[in-house]
């Protein structure tokens, strides 16, 4: 968990690939809806480019497929799921209903000023979808060689409403779980992506 911009994408992925296990994106999964032109890609568009939450029902219904579809047996993790205190609880009855349990939360922490900071120099492959912050000057996704664009979403403007959207719906959910004896591991989000991937696996060892 963390705000937009936090890192969850890119120490989402370390990680992943670390454990050898899958990694679940909803903002992941919705974008790629989004270039398939499927029906759940037009639903969702409004919401994100807006910087507002795709409701709590379609989202769930999402996971819902995604995770009994998948081979959980060596574990997996959730990137931005949930978001919501309505969204834990889906995930809740997900787990319980599969007899698995969510080992710890991590929280990554990041400045609202780092955060428009890291943002405006973000872009997406039109093709591929990967996000990446490239050099000045550069057009191409280092990936496919595909055309870069700022996310819709990245707009400064729609960055303050998913800041706003954060810290009303999403950061409940750090104490809901807390309140629930889930292990939440807060983590610096700032320094060296090196850095805060160790700063992550100490705090899962411990
Ligand atoms: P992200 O790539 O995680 O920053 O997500 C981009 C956008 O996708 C968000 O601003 C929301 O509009 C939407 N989204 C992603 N995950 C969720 C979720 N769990 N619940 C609701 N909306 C989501």
């Amino acid at each position: 968990m963390g705000p937009p911009g936090a890192g969850k994408g890119t120490q989402g992925e370390l990680l992943a690939s670390r454990f050898g296990i899958p990694r679940y994106s909803t903002g992941d999964i919705l974008r790629a809806t989004r270039r398939d032109g499927s029906e759940l890609g037009r639903e969702a568009q409004g919401y994100m480019d807006s910087g507002e939450l795709v409701p709590d029902d379609v989202i769930l219904g999402l996971m819902t497929r995604v995770l009994l579809s998948t081979d959980a047996a060596g574990g997996y993790l959730l990137d931005g799921f949930p978001r919501t205190v309505e969204q834990a609880e889906g995930l809740q009855d997900l787990l319980e209903g599969a007899e698995q349990q969510l080992d710890a939360v991590v929280n990554l922490t990041v400045g609202d000023e780092e955060i428009l900071r890291r943002l405006s120099s973000r872009r997406m492959c039109e093709e591929c979808g990967a996000i990446m912050r490239p050099a000045a000057g550069t057009e191409s996704c280092e990936d496919c060689g595909g055309h870069l664009l700022t996310r819709p979403d990245d707009r400064p403007e729609t960055v303050r409403r998913r800041l706003e959207v954060y810290r009303e719906q999403t950061e409940p959910v750090l104490g809901w779980y807390r309140e629930s004896s889930t292990v939440v591991l807060d983590i610096i989000g700032t320094g060296d992506i090196e850095q805060i991937q160790e700063r992550i696996l100490d705090g899962l060892a411990s």
